[in-house]
């Protein structure tokens, strides 16, 4: 099976990155295309437990596929529930381009 924590950091990574890269203002086609990538993971992410927390959370907080302001912050949120489940701290939802778009990567 997948390491869980690795393809974690790898995911978030990927998800991240493309919503600091997603479009203000996208097309109906952009906006459908993100839509169907986010409804894909709790089918098709490989940690199964993971996968149905994640489709349970999405249940009660809709992607938000209006912009990359919108995206990015739902993204965040969305990981911030994963970080109180796992007992890590939460991440500052102000600072997701400096982490993801405009500063530094670690
Ligand atoms: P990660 O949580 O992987 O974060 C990577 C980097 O992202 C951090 O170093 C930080 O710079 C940045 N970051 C942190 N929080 C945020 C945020 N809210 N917004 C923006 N950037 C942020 N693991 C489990 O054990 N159980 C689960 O149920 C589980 N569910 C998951 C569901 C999904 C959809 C995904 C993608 C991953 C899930 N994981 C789960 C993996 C888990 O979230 C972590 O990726 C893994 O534990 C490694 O954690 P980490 O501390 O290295 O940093």
């Amino acid at each position: 099976p997948p390491d869980v924590e690795q393809l974690g950091r790898a995911t978030w990574t990927f998800l991240h990155t493309t919503a600091a890269y997603y479009p203000e203002r996208p097309t109906p086609t952009q906006r459908a295309n993100m839509l169907s990538l986010i409804r894909a993971l709790p089918l098709l992410y490989p940690c199964s437990h993971c996968a149905d927390d994640f489709g349970e959370d999405m249940k009660n907080n809709a992607p938000d596929v209006s912009g990359r302001a919108g995206l990015s912050r739902w993204l965040c949120e969305r990981h911030n529930e994963v970080n109180v489940k796992l007992g890590k701290e939460k991440f500052d939802c102000g600072k997701t381009d400096e982490r993801w778009k405009d500063g530094p990567t670690d």
